[in-house]
């Protein structure tokens, strides 16, 4: 039994201190120390004209006399004071005890001309809660407007003329922040605010939601302008241009930027690193209720940060939205997307169509905009052409679930909207690519075309940035639902910024943590490849690396060598072909219909998918052995009942179509000895009724066809751990140093060679099934491929590399071809796709390792872009041109005055090279960081296998792994 201590569970040790911490809670609810005398100017205080007070935030606890509790709250005039009733404490305020609080002073200092705010009944908004507060503006001469008098104390105004509420810019950074981290919406927030101020209900606290939401939506804005530098352009906002407050991802190519300017000299095999790789795609979560509209909430933002401009937007749509959209070729279109195209009654918007850079997760400036009926071409397109417009570099890798039906067409639509959107005459090329884990959803056809696995120069993206940043999105989405127009697109503008930079500042371990994975399967890779290499034949190596060239050259006009070209069907395909039978037969009313749903192909293969699942359970069974715990042994009678059940159910199917196996079946239970293990349960499938009388041909028929794919995709099974066995032998050899690393790579080993033995033995028994059902069928085609499997068979492409000496004759499970008699010939296409496959695998983490590379290097740079861009910013605003007179007013024609105004600008200046400088200094900050995580990293990436020059030499000559610069020859 486990006994967890004290220290295991450290909140244990708080339960003998509860009553002292009780104690000491309600001991505060009584003044500290002595309640006669006044801990501020000892003055007597305690009676009813002269109470004591003491505040609820403070750090002290000992009773004020009204003046030292005033006094003392001149820097903090916010705060929740109470009176001592002589009995208990009862809430006040500090207005009510007589503060002012004066603008436009030192505190403490008097003002000669002080404006008390309209009706003396000022509300500020701050972090404890929400309260009345004696303020008073500055009504000397030049003093400046009321708002600016606000702005300077950190006050944030409702409204921009006498203004009677504020918030302070701590509450509104506060907020802002928990909107970023939980999603709190300000509804919920102005609510704890109001609880917070006064719990009991008894107290009337001021109603501020309204500006509350005001105030924040400016301050939003204001923020983000500031961040971007917009404070220091000459002429200000109004100078702004479009995207200029996005943030923009260190680590993707961006001319002029980050990249160098000859890249296009650069070689063919090394350009794929100035690549754009920009995942498209919707969010269906992401709508807005037709509420409000955009002239009663046009927002603010207007297409300066991500959210596209909606005027320009709307008129694009309204101009092209009724172009007609290309009909989907790929079949499994609908099923992609069919869960999503739904309007929605009542909705504005029924999603929001985003661009992300795929590799690093960073939202694309003016890359998302509003959809309406579903996922239309016509939006996407126009978001994806607005971020291109943003100094995207020419060539674009896109990703996109549906990618194979829009690439398609994209050139065409192009081609007919306004010229300044074209990309084609920008020079942009595009390759559209299907996010890897959605690709297996396409017709077979999309598979190799649009994988990112078989793609050259895609390095190991895998396209699925929108999945992943959609969790973070979906919280967003009760938020704005609710929301107008303008206010949805300002509050989506702020969290994608805030999620924009959280990647940025976590860019440097994110891509450390890439690098040393990518260094690691790299080597893993690329020499199971050599190994693979190597134990070819040279001719067939030649033949197929041409093969793999024309086709990466040209995918459209070239043989794709990663698709099976032998006639051998798989079980997918014998499926499809049954079906379609079982269709016509039924319709030509040659079958007779024993099963209104299920077709006798259908049973078949039930039965065959059932008979694995056997075969799967009995294997995980017996892997389990004595010592499985309870949770493994719960989760066996759950896989056994539930797989029960799947038999019985079959099993009254079996009673109609072959109710010859239930007399068998009975025949078998009357017999004695215990009942069946679930995973050996006999299913007397057609096969093992092939001696009876009158078998079902047709059923039979079915069988074999089932059963030839099963052989197929067995010898397949067979050939994969062959391969990685001869890989573990040859690393071993290469790796394995001390005894430790060696015992773990034999008992991997093991495992292998056992599964190698489990698949020759499930070989053997589906041959002889099908043999069996021959008998029947008399179709004998099968034997050419489907040969019997000697133990001297089961070899890998080496003898070598397991563990015999010789030659390298390779086994028929190796040659066995579709075509040609030759057994030496190596037509077999399917070693040919795993070799392909192999190769795939090498050069992908190969390209990924350059990306990688480039990325660090990139990032380094545009930091310190960035960083020189906040040093301009500080010089322009330190050169005495930018010092600009102050306007005339009716009061700074008097020389003092106007010399007031000047220091005022300076002080302006003075902030904007200050804020300049900081800015600068966090970024050079972010380059001695990015440095020390990385140490040596770029080396490593950089120069591979540099100590073995006869490996490099090898990979560069029959290998044509990319980057020659790259091996360290
Ligand atoms: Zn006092
Ligand atoms: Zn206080
Ligand atoms: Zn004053
Ligand atoms: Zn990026
Ligand atoms: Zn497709």
């Amino acid at each position: 039994m486990l006994t967890l201590s004290q220290s295991d569970i450290p909140f244990l040790a708080f339960i003998p201190e509860v009553d002292c911490f009780l104690n000491e809670f309600l001991r505060l609810e009584s003044p500290a120390g002595e309640s006669k005398i006044c801990f501020g100017c000892l003055s007597s205080i305690g009676t009813e004209s002269a109470p004591g007070y003491s505040c609820r935030l403070c750090f002290a606890t000992q009773l004020r006399c009204k003046a030292c509790v005033v006094k003392e709250h001149s820097t903090a005039p916010f705060h929740f004071v109470q009176e001592w009733k002589g009995s208990h404490f009862e809430p006040t305020s500090l207005k009510k005890l007589g503060l002012r609080v004066q603008l436009g002073h030192v505190p403490g200092q008097p003002c000669p001309r002080p404006l008390c705010a309209t009706g003396d009944e000022f509300v500020v908004v701050h972090i404890d809660g929400i309260s009345q507060v004696g303020l008073d503006f500055c009504g000397c001469p030049s003093s400046p407007p009321h708002v600016v008098q606000l702005l300077r104390h950190r006050l944030f105004p409702a409204t921009v003329t006498n203004p009677l509420t504020a918030a302070t810019f701590n509450v509104l950074e506060t907020f802002q922040m928990l909107s970023f981290t939980s999603k709190c919406t300000p509804y919920e927030f102005v609510r704890a605010l109001v609880r917070r101020t006064n719990n009991s209900g008894m107290v009337n606290v001021p109603d501020r939601y309204a500006s509350f939401l005001r105030m924040i939506h400016v301050w939003r804005h204001i923020r983000l302008l500031k961040r971007s530098g917009v404070g220091h352009l000459i002429g200000g906002s109004g100078n702004m241009k479009s995207g200029d407050c996005a943030l923009h991802c260190p680590a993707c190519p961006r001319p002029g930027i980050n990249i160098p300017k000859n890249w296009k000299n650069r070689a063919l095999s090394t350009r794929f690193l100035y690549r754009l790789f920009m995942s498209i795609d919707a969010n269906f979560r992401l709508k807005r209720r037709d509420v409000s509209s955009d002239e009663r909430d046009p927002g603010l933002n207007h297409g300066i940060a991500y959210v596209v401009e909606e005027k320009k937007f709307r008129a694009f749509l309204e101009e092209h939205g009724n172009n007609i959209q290309e009909k989907s070729t790929c079949s499994n279109y609908d099923a992609i997307k069919s869960a999503h195209i739904r309007g929605g009654k009542g909705l504005a918007a029924s999603g929001l169509g985003l661009t992300i850079c795929s590799r690093h997760e960073l939202r694309r400036p003016l890359g998302c905009g509003d959809l309406q009926k579903g996922e239309r071409y016509v939006n996407m397109d126009y978001i994806l052409l607005s971020t291109l417009k943003e100094n995207a570099p020419e060539l674009v890798t896109a990703s996109y679930d549906i990618g194979c039906q829009y690439g398609g067409g994209f050139e065409g639509r192009c081609d007919s909207y306004p010229e300044d959107l074209n990309p084609f005459d920008r020079g942009h090329s595009f390759l559209f690519l299907v996010p890897k884990f959605h690709l297996p959803a396409h017709v077979l056809s999309c598979q190799p075309r649009f994988s990112f696995n078989y793609t050259p120069g895609v390095g190991r993206t895998d396209g699925e940035a929108p999945e992943r940043n959609f969790s973070l999105s979906n919280e967003l989405a009760s938020s704005t639902k609710e929301m107008g127009p303008g206010s949805r697109r300002d509050t989506l503008d702020d969290h994608f910024g805030d999620m924009n930079w959280t990647k940025i500042v976590s860019i440097t371990s994110t891509l450390k943590e890439r690098a040393k994975e990518a260094i690691k399967m790299r080597r893993i890779q690329v020499d199971a490849f050599l190994d693979f290499t190597e134990a070819l034949p040279k001719k067939s190596v030649t033949e197929w690396t041409n093969l793999v060239w024309d086709w990466e050259s040209d995918p459209e006009d070239n043989e794709n060598p990663f698709v099976v070209t032998k006639s051998v069907l798989s079980a997918g395909e014998v499926r499809r072909r049954l079906a379609e039978e079982d269709a016509a037969a039924i319709a030509s009313g040659d079958l007779v219909e024993v099963h209104a749903d299920v077709t006798p192909s259908a049973f078949i293969r039930q039965g065959i998918e059932i008979e694995e699942t056997q075969r799967k359970f009995a294997a995980d069974q017996k892997g389990l052995g004595t010592h499985s715990t309870d949770i493994q042994r719960a989760r066996i009678i759950e896989r056994s009942n539930s797989l029960q059940r799947r038999i019985d159910a079959w099993f009254t199917l079996q009673a109609l179509f072959m109710p010859q196996a239930v007399a068998k079946r009975r025949a078998r239970q009357e017999t004695d000895g215990p009942p069946d293990p679930v995973y050996a349960i006999p299913l007397f499938l057609p096969s093992a009724l092939c001696g009876s009388a009158n078998p079902d041909t047709r059923l039979i028929r079915c069988e074999q066809q089932y059963r030839i794919a099963q052989a197929e995709t067995t010898l397949q099974q067979l050939r994969n751990y062959l391969l990685f066995r001869s890989h573990m032998y040859n690393s071993q050899k290469r790796y394995s140093r001390g005894t430790r690393m060696s015992t773990q790579s034999n008992a991997t080993i093991q495992t292998v060679t056992d599964n190698i033995n489990t698949t020759a033995t499930k070989y053997r028994q589906i041959r002889a099934t099908i043999s069996n059902l021959s008998s029947v069928t008399k179709n004998l085609e099968w034997e050419r491929n489907l040969k019997p499997l000697e133990e001297a068979d089961v070899r890998g492409l080496t003898s070598d590399a397991d563990g015999g000496e010789g030659s390298k004759k390779l086994t028929w499970i190796w040659t066995t071809a579709g075509t040609g008699d030759d057994e030496d010939e190596i037509t077999q296409s399917d070693l040919r796709i795993e070799w392909c496959k192999s190769r795939a695998r090498a050069h992908r983490w190969q390209e990924e390792c350059m990306l990688l590379s480039e990325e660090l290097r990139r990032v380094l740079v545009t930091f310190e872009w960035e960083a020189t861009e906040w040093d301009d910013r500080a010089s322009l605003w330190l050169s005495p041109k930018t010092l600009v007179a102050p306007t005339p007013t009716l009061w700074n024609n008097v020389p003092e005055i106007y010399q007031r105004e000047v220091a005022q600008l300076q002080d302006i200046r003075n902030g904007k090279v200050a804020y300049a400088r900081r800015q600068a200094s966090i970024r050079r900050a972010m380059i001695k960081s990015a440095k020390d995580v990385w140490g040596s990293l770029d080396t490593q990436l950089g120069t591979f296998i540099v100590n073995n020059s006869n490996k490099a030499k090898k990979l560069v000559e029959c290998t044509d792994i990319p980057g020659d610069e790259y091996t360290g020859l």
